[in-house]
């Protein structure tokens, strides 16, 4: 199973924090907040944990979070979903081709995982690359998840340094980086909605490209692509 259960007892801090609120909301998901997506998606993004009144709240990542808003129809503007998005979970969206996780999947006390909960947590993470068996592409969003994929994937942080915009390939794996759609990075103008667009953008040229790769051979020879 790709993800921790429901009471995770892997970090002392975060399963403190948890029950604090689920005895303040009882109403509220207060776990782990699972990934969303089809496992057979070629791309995967990566987040960084969920917001106390979104995906806590919520139970899907980036639901109810104000980083949701340019996350969703960003992936609505690439047809990485379709549907409406109404920040709550049964607003019928579907991802298409496309899944979306967190680096740390409980949420964190001022939005800030330790170190150690994120190397805990990145055992969540390994299983999920692990499980999807068509992923070609992963969108880190932030320096946070940026480094703890590639530490996933056997790479080296020094190695691969974060930067807004790079692109690096660690196995059979693309890994696009991007400033974190937070509210803080769109408010002061760390990411724009251009920016942010044009590493998906990106992103869906390589998907293309590379299907474009294995339906050529038949579309050549004149072939019943079926
Ligand atoms: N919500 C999430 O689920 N993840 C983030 O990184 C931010 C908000």
């Amino acid at each position: 199973m790709a993800g921790p259960g429901h009471d995770c007892p892997r970090c002392p801090r975060l399963v403190a924090f948890r029950q604090n609120w689920r005895a303040r909301e009882p109403d509220w998901f207060n776990a782990p907040v699972p990934s969303f997506g089809p496992v057979g998606a070629r791309l995967l993004i990566v987040g960084l944990a969920p917001g106390l009144q979104g995906a806590n709240r919520t139970g899907r990542p980036f639901t109810g979070d104000y980083a949701g808003d340019l996350l969703y129809s960003t992936l609505l503007h690439f047809n990485f979903a379709q549907g409406d998005y109404q920040a709550r979970p049964d607003d019928g969206l579907t991802l298409i081709d496309a899944r979306i996780t967190n680096a740390v999947r409980c949420v964190p006390p001022e939005n800030k995982p330790t170190p150690a909960e994120i190397t805990t947590c990145r055992d969540f993470l390994k299983d999920t690359i692990g499980e999807m068996p068509n992923l070609a592409a992963i969108v880190a969003l932030g320096r946070i998840a940026h480094e703890t994929v590639v530490v996933a994937l056997g790479g080296k942080r020094s190695a691969t340094a974060f930067r807004h915009g790079g692109k690096a390939t660690l196995g059979r794996y693309t890994l696009f980086s991007s400033y974190h759609c937070s509210r803080y990075n769109t408010n002061t103008g760390v990411l724009t909605t251009g920016m942010f667009h044009s590493i998906f953008a990106d992103v869906r040229a390589h998907l293309d490209a590379s299907s474009q790769d294995t339906t050529s051979p038949a579309l050549l020879s004149g072939g019943n692509t079926g």
